[in-house]
């Protein structure tokens, strides 16, 4: 499988190339050459397959024989640790809770899966790499416990300073060993833009060797599609009738993106929801088809707070700039933090049930695509564990949530982390602790 760059300034890479780079040397994202849907016996077998053999047929042709097959193999068993229940609510509304992994966040698939490929990649070799991550308070979680210890990597985390939950900021600062925290003056957006710099600062080169594990990374984007997959399998074991909405709460689109790869493969998934709060980029882009970042704005469901989504440019490779197209699969809405907390209180009160605010946003979006589209069965992702946003949620549905042990265990570890201002700041951080 090849890679190539959407600014088609860069020659095409493989599969290692590709999670090495990060992003490609023009500034682009890496994007397959070719999506080839799964074939006839896939499907025939489909209900009675493993979860690991879906993933591995899945990521197979994304991985090429760069990886061999039976070490694939390994890397899917060693990611996929945990479930991926869906749980009904309603006669026609379920929920697929992605937040059952070690930082309890659905990126933990992708952290994880990027983190076993690098070490892969990195079997035989001595020199050390740079993990340089951007977080809006949950990659980079996943991310470190993915590389935590792994030998030969580096993770340094950038994170919006004061705009992350003191959950997901213990999360990033108590690891220790190789990770670093840094916690940055300004957006989660600033942070970004400073790992694209970063990427492409030459002077950095012999400082450092310096990948990316945000889903600008192929090995942390694709992976992602996996759980599409189970929670269609499930809902056609239980013969939940069709069609399938799934609504995905979107910052970067990252996960739903990885959502409509599945759906090229041939996943029979009939609409999807990007759910966003109010940085509304995307849901404006289908309003009126012009992409127009903006500042983002912070919220209550903060790993969404995203003003310009990297993952936009692989949304439109995909429907080929078609808007219309666009249109047929896929609605998106934005709600305001007030609707959110009433959809977290209106979850508990129906249904018994705590969401997370990233959660309550999906389900908004989900239920208004059901008001004109009642013919669905719609599944709306729990990508996090209402525990990670505790203020916000206890608030909100005024009880206590109970802390699970995987969140228990850090509360009182000491926290750790460098203040930055600049990418200037980051750069001579970056030279000044090169080893
Ligand atoms: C990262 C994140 C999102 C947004 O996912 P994207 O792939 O960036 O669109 C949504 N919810 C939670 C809890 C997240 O951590």
């Amino acid at each position: 499988m090849n890679y190539f760059s959407l600014n088609n300034n860069a020659t095409a890479v493989g599969f290692e190339k590709a999670v090495r780079l990060g992003l490609a040397p023009d500034r682009g994202l890496y994007f397959p050459q070719q999506i080839t849907p799964l074939p006839e016996t896939f499907w025939d077998k489909f209900l009675g397959m493993s979860r690991y053999e879906i993933a591995f047929k899945v990521i197979k042709q994304f991985v090429g024989d760069e990886i061999p097959q039976d070490n694939l193999m390994e890397i899917i068993e060693q990611t996929l640790t945990f479930d991926f229940p869906i749980v009904e609510l309603d006669k026609d509304i379920a929920t697929l809770e992605l937040f059952h992994g070690p930082t309890m966040a659905f990126k933990d698939v992708g952290g994880r899966f990027m983190a076993r490929c690098l070490g892969y990649f990195n079997r035989s070799s001595t020199e050390k790499v740079t993990v340089l991550v951007a977080t809006s308070g949950d990659t980079g979680g996943a991310v470190a416990s993915g590389f935590l210890g792994v030998e030969g990597v580096e993770v340094i985390i950038l994170y919006p300073k004061g705009k992350v939950s003191p959950i997901q900021e213990l999360q990033l600062t108590t690891q220790g060993k190789n990770i670093t925290a840094l916690e940055v003056t300004g957006v989660f957006d600033d942070c970004q833009e400073m790992v694209k710099t970063a990427f492409l600062d030459e002077s950095l080169k012999k400082h450092r060797k310096l990948t990316s594990a945000n889903s600008i990374n192929v090995a942390r984007w694709l992976p992602q599609s996996f759980y599409y997959f189970f929670a269609a399998q499930e809902l056609m074991k239980r013969k939940v009738r069709n069609p399938y909405a799934f609504s995905v709460p979107s910052g970067n689109f990252g996960n739903i993106c990885a959502g409509f790869i599945a759906r090229e493969l041939g996943l029979p998934i009939a609409h999807f929801i990007a759910s966003t709060n109010q940085n509304d980029t995307f849901p404006r882009y289908m309003e009126n088809g012009i992409f127009e970042p903006k500042k983002s704005v912070q919220t209550i469901s903060n790993a969404m707070d995203v003003g310009n989504p990297s993952n936009f440019v692989r949304i439109a490779k995909l429907f080929n700039q078609d808007l219309f197209r666009l249109k047929n699969v896929c609605s998106s809405y934005s709600f305001t933090d007030k609707e959110t907390n009433i959809a977290m209180q209106e979850i508990y009160k129906d249904y018994n049930y705590i969401a997370d605010p990233h959660g309550a946003v999906g389900y908004l979006g989900l239920k208004k695509y059901m008001e004109k589209n009642p013919d669905h069965y719609g599944v709306f992702l729990e990508t996090a564990h209402p525990v990670k946003f505790l203020d916000v949620v206890e608030k909100a549905i005024k009880k206590k949530v109970e802390i699970p042990p995987q969140i228990q265990k850090i509360l009182n570890k000491k926290s750790k982390k460098t203040s930055i201002e600049s990418y200037q700041d980051l750069k001579q951080y970056l030279i000044d602790h090169a080893v």
